[in-house]
């Protein structure tokens, strides 16, 4: 049985100061509207290299302030928390640590960008970005992909520094039907074991990403297997909408129906 850590909250939602649509308080109001008992905003953290997607350091201060207007506009009506969607790259994590220790409520630990030999490669990103990373940067050897992604993913659970695992499969996002790798072979298996123990450790939360059922794979972010393997273990869990325009504020969450949508 999975248990929701965040019961009736939408754990993952940006805003136009990262690569969202919209204000943090259009957000805000659309959540209340769909009954959400709380939401935590989580734009994209500060990245310190040109980038398509994150929040501009200088903005950081403007965003939390905005965060806790929000708060006081909504209270009574939705819990707001203040968070942040983090990446940790080996070759920045000073970086990463520094934004971390500021005074927010839940962090997201999530991997995108994959370093490996010294470059980055945008995993998340369109299909043809993903085969030009898998080309250029793993010779075509999706199993070498698939540990830099795994490996990244559990350094940065293991800086003990985040409460919620992001999207955790998302490097099979262009995977569907298999045409990349198979997602039962013993080796992947054993890399998404050697995470999951890592968020053991941690005592971390796993996300639920419904956005995965909006994308080509058409499934949530981890898919049903490895939620499986999470509910067996008894690792707690929250549902995260990974919304960037309102319209996707709670995106599918009525397909958990065991996980509350509001608190009791
Ligand atoms: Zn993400
Ligand atoms: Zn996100």
């Amino acid at each position: 049985m999975l248990m929701n850590a965040f019961p009736g909250f939408d754990c993952h939602i940006h805003s136009h100061f990262s690569d969202g649509r919209e204000s943090l308080d259009t957000m805000a109001r659309t959540a209340a509207g769909r009954g959400l008992a709380g939401v935590v905003f989580t734009d994209h953290m500060p990245l310190p290299f040109e980038n398509r997607y994150a929040l501009v350091r200088r903005r950081l201060d403007a965003y939390r302030t905005e965060i806790k207007a929000v708060r006081r506009r909504m209270s009574g009506r939705l819990q707001v928390l203040m968070g942040l969607e983090m990446e940790v790259l080996p070759s920045h994590a000073d970086w990463s640590r520094e934004i971390a220790e500021g005074p927010w409520d839940v962090l997201i630990a999530s991997v995108h960008q994959v370093e490996h030999e010294g470059r980055r490669y945008l995993i998340n990103g369109t299909e043809a970005e993903f085969a030009e990373a898998l080309e250029t940067g793993f010779g075509g050897d999706i199993r070498r992909l698939c540990s830099a992604y795994y490996r990244q993913s559990s350094a940065m659970v293991a800086t003990g520094w985040f409460r919620i695992l992001g999207h955790l499969d998302v490097v099979g996002k262009h995977n569907r039907n298999g045409r990349f790798f198979d997602e039962s072979a013993p080796w992947y298996r054993e890399l998404v074991a050697e995470l999951l123990a890592a968020v053991e450790r941690t005592g971390m939360v796993v996300e639920i990403n419904t956005g995965g059922l909006d994308h080509a794979v058409r499934s949530t972010y981890p898919g049903a297997r490895i939620l499986a393997t999470i509910a067996a273990r008894g690792i707690p869990v929250c549902l995260s909408s990974d919304a960037h325009r309102p319209e996707e504020v709670a995106r599918h969450f009525e397909r958990f129906p065991i996980l509350p949508q509001r608190a009791a």
